[in-house]
């Protein structure tokens, strides 16, 4: 009988035996070296997702209701190829790189911060074998300091994934998908870094903001790894 493996854990196996390569040059002992890292750099895209206008300061003119948003880049490329590897291949050393790009293009933050990773379906955690938003939120928290803490303030009331669905579909079910944590408590001088990896239809970004906004929030950021298209 043939053994049928999920290709989202078996490269873990394979990333314990092998050493760690660069995910843009191969280059041995590192996921990503310097290079690679300054290629995304220059590649950066400060574009707002909804209307794809150049937003260098993170605050779009042509959608003022949106909160100051900052992106590394397009989900194609070389950075495409990262969050994939990251996502479903679960190489958690990812992570650390693309805290340091988040860190790269946010702005410094001199007042308390909390960044607020937007929570992973279980099932999803239980395949990658942790939580790949809150892991990088812990990343760029320790890079932020000492200004800045992850919280997980956030809580899913549902685990429906919204992958392949249409704009409709992602909006009506983000809505209903996302809580604040009852733990949760919240400074009303502090300024909330909502985190994702990829921003859509920013249906699960606008759940969130309006879920944080009702609990008292009134500074948030929004940060997110890239930008992705329905097709
Ligand atoms: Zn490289
Ligand atoms: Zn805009």
């Amino acid at each position: 009988m043939q053994n049928i493996v999920k290709n989202t854990t078996f490269p873990n196996l394979f990333d314990l035996l092998m050493p760690h390569s660069c995910r843009g040059c191969g280059q041995i002992g590192t996921v990503l070296c310097e290079r690679c890292k300054l290629y995304i750099k220059t590649n950066h895209q400060a574009v707002c997702p909804h209307c794809k206008s150049p937003t260098e300061s993170g605050k779009c003119s042509n959608c003022p209701a949106l909160p100051p948003i900052y992106v590394i880049g397009e989900r194609s490329g070389l950075l495409g190829n990262i969050v994939h590897d990251y996502k479903y291949k679960s190489i958690r050393a990812l992570a650390r790189p693309l805290a340091e790009l988040m860190h790269e293009f946010l702005p410094p933050q001199d007042t308390p911060a909390v960044i607020v990773p937007l929570p992973t379906i279980d099932k999803h955690v239980r395949s990658r074998g942790f939580d790949h938003i809150k892991l990088i939120a812990k990343h760029l928290a320790k890079l932020k300091a000492p200004n800045c803490t992850s919280r997980q303030l956030l809580i899913r009331t549902n685990n429906t994934t919204q992958v392949g669905t249409d704009r409709a579909t992602r909006i009506l079910q983000a809505t209903n998908a996302y809580n604040i944590a009852s733990y949760a408590t919240i400074d009303p001088q502090a300024t909330y870094i909502l985190l994702d990896d990829v921003w859509t239809t920013g249906a699960s970004m606008h759940a969130c903001i309006k879920i944080l906004q009702q609990a008292g929030v009134s500074k948030i950021i929004l940060a997110l790894l890239t930008l992705s298209r329905l097709d």
